[in-house]
């Protein structure tokens, strides 16, 4: 069953409600294409779920198609992914052959005769070359870009100088040397969904027991796919020292999305690095496609929350979790600064510090006032700027500006 705007008038009142209608006014009836490369398993997927159908609430017809991908097409992509993060690339021919070629592909059967085609992220940025360009086009990177490798990032470029517009998450993201409309989204939760929606105390105990997470001990959780930006590995490092101090579990929640062929490898690596305490249950991984549910009471349970990214687009966990009026730890990167106000409504730490990150997850552990203050205040800041209806009032601005 999906939400409607009307759901959402308790949460953030009716003047949000009545200014998103006043912002599709122009737009009723028009028709908006989403293209992403997975429905499930990372940010977009999760953006999108909610986005589109509370799109077509509001009176502008919305759509999602999906870009079907091999697992070699995301093994490129997903190098793409990482050199635009700050890595390196090996550009070979035939890579960028087999990129262009499953994006021509796919637009030998799909049809995109919308108003408006929103394209996410890099895996079908190429699509604009295969179709004739009939209506504007969006590329919405959700990648944090403010590094990318440069001979990646100028060959990227040639398909995004067709866009009308390229929507990035942080300021640090925009480019100088990009002659095509740039602007800034956040993106945001759905307090409503499966994955941030209240639970009661039954709700939460029936479960975690089904999925067999004990609650004898506090935890403290990080939820991401197993990625190396992510730091699982580094996540371990810390759990260790912080056991030193307090008695607690660590869990590693990640399911593996299908447009992410890492997973399995860096899920291995911690796997590896974590034998002892996974066999002594003191470290519980989890690596499968969990229900939202089940993340949701995850995040609701556990006593501190860890992001340790070296590098982040924005990150949803971070905002998922402070809904949850959860203390959370996080890297100083990419966009989670503009989630966090350090000492306020979180807390900010460089991750290459892990004595640090551990005496400041230590120190919430310890203090349960300290983490109803902070929890108390991230639940209002999420409240404040990142739901998703201020993301829909951002794309309607956006349909507004191109159409
Ligand atoms: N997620 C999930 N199950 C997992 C791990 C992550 O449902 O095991 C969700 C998480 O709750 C969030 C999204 O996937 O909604 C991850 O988004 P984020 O922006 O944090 O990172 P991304 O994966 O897009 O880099």
């Amino acid at each position: 069953m999906f939400n409607t705007l009307e759901d959402y008038r308790g949460i953030i009142g009716d003047d949000v409600i009545a200014g998103i209608h006043a912002k599709a006014r122009r737009l009723l009836g028009r028709r908006v294409l989403h293209v992403n490369s997975t429905y499930q398993g990372g940010g977009v997927a999760e953006l999108l779920a909610s986005l589109v159908p509370l799109t077509n609430d509001a009176g502008v017809d919305a759509d999602w198609r999906i870009l079907l991908g091999t697992y070699d097409f995301f093994d490129v992509t997903k190098r793409f992914h990482n050199a635009l993060q700050g890595g390196t690339v090996e550009l070979d021919e035939r890579a960028l052959e087999f990129y262009e070629e499953t994006n021509r592909a796919f637009a030998g059967w799909a049809q995109l005769d919308r108003d408006v085609v929103i394209v996410h992220d890099p895996q079908p940025l190429p699509l604009i070359r295969y179709f004739k360009k009939r209506q504007p086009w969006v590329w919405r990177c959700h990648i944090d870009l403010s590094d990318p490798d440069p001979r990646l990032w100028h060959y990227l470029k040639g398909f995004i100088l067709r866009y009308d517009v390229m929507l990035v998450s942080h300021p640090d993201y925009l480019h100088e040397d990009l002659p095509v409309p740039q602007r800034i989204v956040h993106p945001a939760i759905d307090p409503l969904a499966a994955k941030n929606i209240a639970l009661d105390d039954e709700e939460l105990a029936r479960i975690l027991a089904r999925e067999n997470i004990p609650l004898d001990k506090p935890l403290m959780t990080q939820v991401s796919r197993f990625d190396p930006w992510k730091d699982p590995l580094g996540v371990v490092e810390v759990f260790k020292k912080v056991r030193e101090e307090v008695d607690c579990r660590l869990v590693l929640c990640g399911s593996m999305a299908s447009d992410d062929p890492e997973g399995f490898v860096i899920y291995e690596q911690v796997a590896q690095s974590a034998r002892e305490l996974i066999d002594s249950g003191d470290v519980i991984v989890i690596a499968k496609d969990s229900p939202s549910l089940f993340i949701n009471a995850l995040q609701r349970v556990s006593s501190v929350i860890l992001q340790k990214s070296t590098r982040e687009g924005f990150g949803l966990t971070v905002a998922e979790a402070m809904w949850k009026g959860k203390p959370v730890v996080a890297s100083h990167v990419g966009g989670i600064p503009l989630q966090i106000t350090h000492g306020k409504t979180g807390f900010l730490v460089d991750p290459r510090d892990l004595d640090d990150v551990a005496r400041v997850v230590i120190e919430l552990l310890r203090d349960p006032e300290l983490r109803d203050t902070i929890g108390a205040q991230a639940r209002e800041a999420v409240r404040e700027k990142f739901l998703i209806t201020r993301l829909l009032s951002d794309y309607l601005d956006v349909l507004n500006d191109v159409l």
